[in-house]
């Protein structure tokens, strides 16, 4: 028995499941998870130490690699002061001022401890706002394990095939109102439905938690038009998609503004951070100044601000990172198109996906198409080749400013050796 079965075993003693999350267990493609005990650049190490070359990145925030130098000497230096105070610090004036300056549709920010609890602080939020109660969200679309979310969840929801949550009080659930992703008419007949009464329509700008899903032509805008007519705040959650498909993020490279939005890991560049800002006149209802609550114990942790600080100046400093991960992308989708006959490739940016369906993937539905015993057997065969992908179809292939043409390219080689091998 290798040392990651030995620590599974023991985790399964103690931890649900043996993992503290559930997209980290390895039961749907059939295997035990690897634990890693150490990553650096675009490399991770397994407890056996097995070297495998990494397209998770931590789901997302470590667009630079693993380990850079940069925001690990960030980490040291704030750590020599004290890990948690409590109380207001610089390093959180900047992190707000950065990310205002950065995205012109957030006027005020507020950092929290992770994606869940952005969204559900957001929505808190959009709902105090407009006095209403009801949300818009689409099928396939996640946005973290807070009640009002887990209706039709993407993400390891829909990797486990569980269509609800159990513990969702039916209550919570019955204020959240589902749509098709790229389909507006689906949005604009739950307006129609519930005069007056939806607060607002949260959507991952691209879909990177049921596999990737781009928005079609026209699908954000028409969002954020039908929006204005019904006097709702649309939410882009940019947990995956903020600092990442640009510098402004989504709304940056659609060019489209939401009225809130959320951030999450990447922020925080691996360590625990989530934030949420949006429009003044919003943000203001948040307390100490409004009436929507919403407060954490460590949010602004010194330390978290160091590192997030560290790789988001790295990021506006250095344009060329976006140019880099983008022509990496570009690369791999025209890779695994030619190495994956009658499969649909799907991304944007640095996010990419191969889907077991021939597609074309455009929402949950046709996502849900995907051959998933046929997507084990294929993360399996990477993983005994050193290849490490997230354990789910419904998940993205993220690449990072560490990873080379030679990687891509490798990635593409190999995938086609298992289509060639799955033909023998
Ligand atoms: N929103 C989106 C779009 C996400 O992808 C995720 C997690 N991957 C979340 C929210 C929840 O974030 P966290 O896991 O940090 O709570």
């Amino acid at each position: 028995m290798g040392r990651s079965e030995e620590l599974f075993e023991r985790a399964k003693r103690v931890i649900p499941g043996g993992v503290n999350s559930p997209v980290r267990a390895f039961g749907s493609v059939g295997l035990t998870p690897r634990f890693i005990s150490r990553a650096d650049r675009q490399k991770i190490y397994d407890a056996d130490g097995r070297a495998y070359t990494d397209y998770v990145g931590s789901w997302g925030p470590m667009i630079l690699g693993h380990n850079h130098p940069v925001v690990r000497e960030a980490v040291e230096r704030a750590v020599k002061d004290g890990l948690s105070f409590g109380a207001a610090t610089e390093h959180e004036v900047e992190m707000a001022e950065l990310v205002c300056g950065a995205v012109p549709s957030v006027e005020l920010v507020r950092m929290v401890n992770s994606g869940t609890e952005a969204v559900m602080s957001a929505v808190r939020a959009a709902r105090g706002f407009t006095d209403r109660d009801k949300l818009v969200k689409f099928a396939g679309c996640y946005h973290g394990h807070s009640d009002a979310m887990l209706v039709k969840a993407g993400s390891g929801v829909m990797t486990a095939g569980v269509p609800d949550s159990a513990g969702v009080p039916a209550s919570c659930a019955r204020d959240t109102l589902t749509a098709a992703y790229n389909d507006l008419e689906s949005v604009e007949l739950l307006f129609a439905e519930n005069p007056g009464r939806i607060a607002a329509v949260i959507v991952e700008p691209v879909a990177a938690n049921m596999g990737v899903v781009e928005p079609a032509g026209g699908f954000l805008k028409g969002l954020r038009r039908l929006c204005d007519e019904n006097g709702a705040a649309l939410i882009f959650d940019e947990v995956i998609t903020g600092f990442r498909l640009a510098f402004g993020g989504a709304q940056e490279r659609y060019g489209v503004e939401a009225d809130l939005v959320t951030y999450g890991k990447i922020i925080g560049a691996g360590m625990p951070v989530g934030a949420y800002g949006g429009r003044r006149e919003i943000m203001e209802r948040v307390a100490p100044v409004g009436s929507v609550y919403q407060a954490g114990t460590l949010s602004g942790n010194p330390v978290a601000m160091a590192a997030g600080l560290a790789q988001l100046r790295y990021l506006r400093e250095h344009p060329e990172v976006y140019a880099h991960i983008e022509s990496l992308g570009r690369r791999l989708r025209a890779g695994l198109r030619e190495a994956a006959p009658g499969c649909a490739v799907t991304g944007a940016g640095s996010l990419c996906c191969l889907f077991f369906t021939p597609g074309p993937v455009v929402d949950y539905t046709t996502a849900k198409a995907a051959d998933t015993a046929r997507f084990a057997r294929y993360f399996r065969f990477l993983l005994d080749r050193g290849i490490y992908t997230a354990p789910s179809q419904f998940e993205a292939l993220f690449l990072s400013d560490a990873h080379t043409e030679g990687d891509v390219d490798a990635l593409a080689a190999c995938i086609a050796d298992f289509f060639r091998t799955e033909k023998n």
